[in-house]
C-alpha cells in the first residue's frame, strides 16, 4: 500500500464523530521517503480549513525551527496523531484517538524514518512512554520500534513561553547531529 493510496482512504474516513464537524482531513506532508518525521497533536483551525498540519502561528513558528538547522517540510514528513480538529480545539476523546492512531501507524510503517521527533506532552506520552515528562526529559534519544525517538517543546508552547526558546535551540541542535550522523539523504542536495 502506497502513502498516496493511503491518504485517499484517509481523506474518506468516517470511523469516529469528529468526520462530521470537520472542514478538512489533515493527512500530513513530506517527502514519502523521510528520514525525519514530526508528529503533533492535530490540526487546529488554520490546518482544518487548509487541510495541512502546522499551518497557524505555531506552524509559522515549526517552520522557523526547521529553517534554524537547514529543513524544510520537503525533506521531512510532518503529521497528526489525530487528522481531523476537534471542535472549537478540545482534546481529542480516547476513542477519538484510538480511532484515529492505526492512520499514523501506517504513515510511519509505509515512511520508515529513522528519526520520530514528538511536538509537545502528549504525542510523546503516546510515541515514548505514558509517564513522559517533557519539561525534563525534551532532547533526550529513546529507541522505539527501533526508531530514534526524541520530544521538543510544542511550538504552541513556546508562543506562550518564548523563555523555553533556548532549550529548544539546543535540542534542535541534538536533532541536526544526529541527521547528520544517521541520516542519508537528509542533507544531502
Ligand atoms: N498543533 C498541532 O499539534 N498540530 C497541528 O497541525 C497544528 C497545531
Amino acid at each position: 500500500m502506497e502513502l498516496e493510496q493511503l491518504r485517499t482512504e484517509c481523506l474518506a474516513c468516517r470511523r469516529c464523530g469528529l468526520c462530521e464537524t470537520r472542514t478538512n482531513v489533515v493527512f500530513g506532508v513530506g517527502a514519502p521517503d523521510a528520514e525525519v518525521m514530526f508528529i503533533g497533536e492535530g490540526p487546529g483551525e488554520q490546518e482544518d480549513l487548509q487541510g495541512e498540519p502546522f499551518v497557524g502561528r505555531a506552524g509559522k513558528l515549526l517552520d522557523d525551527m526547521l529553517e534554524l538547522i537547514d529543513l524544510d517540510r520537503s525533506r521531512i514528513y510532518i503529521a497528526n496523531m489525530v487528522k481531523c480538529r476537534p471542535p472549537k480545539n478540545r482534546d481529542p476523546l480516547p476513542e477519538e484517538q484510538a480511532a484515529c492512531a492505526p492512520w499514523l501507524e501506517r504513515q510511519i510503517a509505509l515512511i520508515r524514518p529513522k528519526i520520530i521527533v514528538c511536538l509537545g506532552r502528549i504525542a510523546a506520552m503516546k510515541y515514548i512512554r505514558e509517564d513522559f515528562r517533557i519539561t525534563k526529559e525534551h532532547g533526550q534519544w529513546t529507541i522505539r520500534n527501533g526508531i530514534m525517538t526524541m520530544a521538543m517543546l510544542h511550538p504552541a508552547a513556546l508562543l506562550r513561553d518564548p523563555r523555553r526558546r533556548p532549550e529548544t535551540f539546543e535540542d534542535l541542535k541534538v536533532l541536526q547531529q544526529a541527521i547528520r550522523d544517521f541520516c542519508t539523504h537528509t542533507y544531502i542536495e
